[in-house]
């Protein structure tokens, strides 16, 4: 059961005219050519019927990267038969050989896939090339390796024994089907809600999100490349309700392994509730839901590095990362420079096409985000709640999804661009009296429901360990003097605190035992 902690797949950087950049160039143009199609799978069956949803390019609406079929409830019904019929004899083969599954899968992720993996992520979730590579290549990698190796540390663990009592603990799977439901805006995140709960010995039904239907599709191929048995993994893109229902009605959901909004795991978690006696198990939740991400600035900050982590955090991926800063406490003492700083790097961000490889930014994912964004922006521009737009705040959708990167400042604490969930690439700052440190940093907890993440930036030592005390329960991943977003893992397991999300941290340790249920077992001699 021997396997050495693995290291972070390296990022390739893709210059211009490098073998990596023309590989991918090669891949993008292959997927340009027209849309895949993309089945439904479920067992041994490949349903392509209908195929009359579409997946698009967020930064070229009208070209069409994938087309699919939403399941209806009797393929739901179906996959959790194909999965139950196949649980025992895949919980029964040894964990080391599962891992060796994910270490395979991993191999083909780095190589022989990663320009496909790149290239989907890029054209039909709109990320940039290093964006797409540290996600979709280099993420999706780091958790098939991890989570083997985290699982195989795990299981190594012996109850103490006795001269009476000889004490095992078996790590068994759950006992009935795992639903996992991806989110669109990690391509690696898609892959882990799946593949974790399988290298635990758990059947799946994994229901992608219907703007990253193409890569997830991938990463299926991938593990079924690798060697995950048929019906261990069922493939399910469907209308979100018609799943939810599907998965918590039948009494033999074990568990929900979940990333997305708040109001959607409320609902799942509602739906487990009302359904409590029909079940065999008392399904686990796992949610990773929204936030309201912060940068707190001290004083003593380094006014370079707070324009720019901000920059990056709120903008890099659109702002669609789960924990990209949304808003910013700035001292009044420092506003003046942080706005120049911030300016300076604003006037070089290049919005654009994915395909160019200067873009920085590109278009946010859909229709629905666009127009999300920009009633936040309207707002602004009424002047309510003392906002004022300081850099961006144009929009455009004739092409693609485009919103400027934009700096809102406010005068009102409460305003709603302070204290709701925005995710586009919008950020509000409110400006502090210096003297006002301690309570305005006493005040960033409770201003939302949320906890994902946030960011303290101070050259002062003593400041640092006291926000940290005074935000010990704020976030689950807090970083001192670096932006909030970009957890690595093995290096930061990443999860929410509050109605962020239950926190299981995903890319740590401890994420394995979730989705085990084991047996202890004690014999006397
Ligand atoms: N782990 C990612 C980060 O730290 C965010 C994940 C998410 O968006 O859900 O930036």
């Amino acid at each position: 059961q021997f396997m050495k902690s693995p290291i972070n797949e390296p990022i390739l950087e893709y210059a211009p005219g490098s073998t990596e950049r023309k590989d991918l160039e090669y891949a993008i143009k292959e997927l340009t050519k027209g849309p895949t199609d993309v089945p439904l799978i479920i067992g041994k069956e490949r349903i392509t019927r209908g195929l009359e949803q579409k997946q698009v390019y967020p930064s070229d609406h009208k070209a069409v990267l994938a087309r699919f079929t939403h399941a209806t409830s009797d393929d739901i019904k179906a996959a959790i038969e194909a999965g139950l019929s196949v649980r025992e004899a895949w919980d029964r083969r040894p964990l080391k050989e599962r891992a060796d599954i994910l270490l395979h899968a991993a191999d083909l992720a780095a190589g022989k896939y990663r320009m496909a993996l790149n290239a989907s992520t890029m054209l039909g979730q709109g990320k940039n090339i290093i964006q797409a590579e540290i996600d979709a290549a280099c993420e999706l990698i780091d958790f098939f390796r991890f989570n083997a190796y985290f699982a195989l540390q795990l299981v190594k663990y012996n109850p103490i024994s006795t001269k009476v009592s000889t004490n095992k603990m078996l790590y068994r799977g759950l006992e009935g089907f795992v639903a996992a439901v991806a989110p669109f805006n990690f391509t690696a995140i898609g892959g882990n809600l799946a593949s974790a709960p399988a290298l635990m010995g758990n059947v799946v039904l994994w229901k992608p999100s219907d703007t990253a239907v193409l890569s997830n599709y991938i990463i299926y191929k991938i593990l079924e490349e690798a060697g995950i048995p048929e019906g261990v993994l069922s493939f399910l893109p469907s209308d979100g309700p018609v799943f939810g229902d599907g998965v918590t009605d039948s009494p033999h959901l074990a568990a929900i392994n979940f990333t997305g909004s708040v109001p959607t795991f409320k609902y799942l978690w509602k739906r487990v509730g009302q359904n409590l006696d029909r079940y065999t198990t008392f399904p686990r939740l796992v949610g990773e839901c929204g936030g309201k991400n912060f940068h707190f600035v001290h004083p003593s900050a380094d006014v370079q590095s707070v324009a720019a982590g901000t920059i990056r955090s709120a903008f890099e991926y659109q702002g669609q990362k789960c924990s990209a800063c949304s808003r910013a406490f700035i001292p009044e003492s420092m506003f003046p420079k942080f706005v120049s700083a911030f300016g300076r790097i604003h006037k070089q961000l290049k919005v654009g096409d994915v395909r160019d490889g200067s873009t920085f930014v590109s278009a946010v994912i859909d229709a629905k985000s666009f127009a999300r964004c920009k009633s936040y922006l309207d707002y602004a521009k009424t002047g309510a709640d003392g906002a004022e737009i300081l850099f961006g705040g144009t929009y455009d959708d004739s092409k693609g999804y485009f919103i400027q990167p934009t700096l809102i400042r406010v005068t009102d604490p409460k305003s709603k661009l302070l204290t709701e969930e925005i995710f586009g690439p919008i950020v509000t700052v409110l400006v502090y009296p210096d003297a006002e440190v301690e309570s305005v940093l006493r005040s960033v907890k409770d201003a939302t429901p949320y906890g994902l993440t946030g960011a303290v930036f101070s050259e002062d030592k003593k400041f640092l360990a006291h926000a940290a005390d005074v935000l010990r329960d704020a976030v689950g991943n807090l970083y001192l003097n670096d932006k909030s977003t970009g957890s690595i893992v093995g290096q930061q397991p990443f999860g929410g605190a509050r109605l962020s999300g239950t926190n299981d941290k995903a890319g740590g340790p401890h994420y394995a035992l979730k989705w085990s249920s084991p047996q202890t077992v004690k014999e006397t001699s």
